[in-house]
């Protein structure tokens, strides 16, 4: 499995002499398996260098999968030659979006006020396949999909082949809290101390792999200005990577305006704490080769299934402050969800006992009942077993947030929360519990 970068910047491009040794292109990764099927990891504006050395061997049949439909993502693929070659095939996956579907996240890119060719005037034959988390093979080649924490519902890429792993994960960011519990000891990366589920099911999904490609926009100093942004540091990344047990740990989505030195020096830093595990920062035209065993082949896996959501999922919202109400109610609404308030806990359980909710967020200091017995009550009821409880709350302590999982609510998002991740958060507990039906 050969991987090259041919686009490593985040947000947007960032060309010049200050840049030039890491590139300035925004993201594009191009993966060839020893079988020879051509996978591309996003299509940034490196998608256009890409896509000329592509062309110039005729007709081309790829896989595009892109992490999610920020233009630094997707801005290259109306540059990208061979949709313009006929004979060429490409399919297109991606997550689905909230206030549209992937393929017309991705084809409004191309409506005639920002660019003169649309998407279905190609004249490559583009199928585009719209993704939730899952599993799937192409040929021999296995490929999962998980929803990462970012403000747009973004999936990183698991490929594996012949033995071989390779994931891709970049717009990310930490969830709630320190990464690791408290009391945790010292120089351990036991991944059932990371505090946070979210993290935890971050580091599964990355578990033993060869390579993981992941966003490393910040390091710990900018992050408290940046909370929120949906981007990893450093830190983070290696600390993650090594509770996966990962072997090679590529930086990615590098901060627009870092410069070479900038990074340089980024990478220094995670290679202090990165023990063996091994750290480079990812620069265009790197590449990087993981050997794959001819006779490991995965068993082959239907799919991929399209994504069901509910046509109008019941979103039941408990604040005793009615302007984060109203907030909550004017967001979710607009995400086409129906929104039922609640004042207190105790109002909470009585709405939710009376009716049929999708999932269920609940603030903890409320009077009458608070949310973490409200949560206790849910759970205690088997009609409640299955029903995401999403806690939002301006309690940030570690302790808090530990307690809180183990009452056994689904997920735990701090005050102040950034509404572009709240809705994106919101949005895969949906998408997971409709594919669990
Ligand atoms: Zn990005
Ligand atoms: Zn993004």
């Amino acid at each position: 499995m050969r991987t090259r970068f041919w686009g490593v910047r985040g947000s947007i491009a960032a060309p010049g002499p200050e840049t030039a040794r890491y590139g300035g292109n925004t993201p594009c990764v191009e993966t060839r398996t020893d079988d020879g099927t051509l996978l591309i990891f996003d299509c940034g504006t490196g998608a256009r260098k890409l896509g000329i050395a592509l062309a110039r061997r005729g007709p081309v049949r790829a896989h595009l999968f892109i992490s999610h439909t920020h233009a630094d993502h997707i801005q290259g693929l109306p540059f990208f030659l061979p949709a313009f070659v006929p004979g060429s095939h490409l399919t297109v996956y991606g997550p689905a979006g909230i206030d549209r579907s992937f393929p017309s996240a991705l084809g409004g890119q191309m409506d005639y006020s920002y660019f003169p060719v649309a998407m279905d005037q190609l004249a490559a034959k583009v199928e585009v396949v719209e993704l939730a988390e899952g599993e799937f093979t192409i040929g021999s080649i296995r490929v999962r999909t998980q929803f990462l924490n970012h403000t747009a519902p973004t999936l990183a890429y698991r490929v594996t082949s012949g033995g071989a792993s390779l994931v891709y994960s970049t717009d990310h960011e930490s969830h709630e809290g320190a990464t690791w519990r408290p009391g945790r000891a010292e120089g351990t990366y036991d991944d059932a101390d990371l505090l946070h589920p979210g993290d935890q099911r971050h580091a599964a999904f990355m578990r033993d792999a060869d390579v993981v490609i992941h966003d490393a926009q910040y390091h710990a100093p900018d992050y408290p200005a940046k909370a929120g942004w949906g981007h990893s540091t450093i830190e983070y990344a290696v600390d993650i990577a090594r509770a996966g047990n990962v072997r090679r740990l590529v930086l990615f989505h590098h901060d627009p305006s870092r410069d070479d030195a900038g990074i340089d020096a980024l990478v220094r830093a995670a290679r202090i704490r990165a023990g063996a595990l091994d750290v480079t920062a990812a620069a265009e035209g790197d590449e990087l080769v993981i050997e794959e065993a001819a006779d490991d082949t995965a068993a082959p896996v239907e799919g991929p299934r399209t994504p069901t959501l509910q046509t109008r999922a019941r979103v039941l919202v408990a604040d005793d402050d009615g302007t984060i109400r109203q907030v909550l109610k004017t967001v979710l609404s607009g995400d086409g969800y129906e929104v039922i308030e609640a004042a207190d806990g105790a109002e909470a359980l009585a709405l939710a006992q009376a009716g049929a909710f999708d999932l269920i967020l609940l603030d903890v200091q409320m009077p009458n009942l608070d949310g973490l017995s409200a949560a206790r009550q849910l759970r205690a009821d088997a009609k409640f077993a299955d029903v995401p409880i999403v806690m939002l709350t301006g309690r940030t302590a570690d302790k808090d947030i530990e307690a809180a999982f183990a009452e056994g609510v689904t997920d735990y998002i701090t005050k102040p929360f950034a509404v572009a991740q709240l809705r994106a958060r919101v949005r895969s507990w949906l998408s997971r519990s409709a594919e669990r039906a």
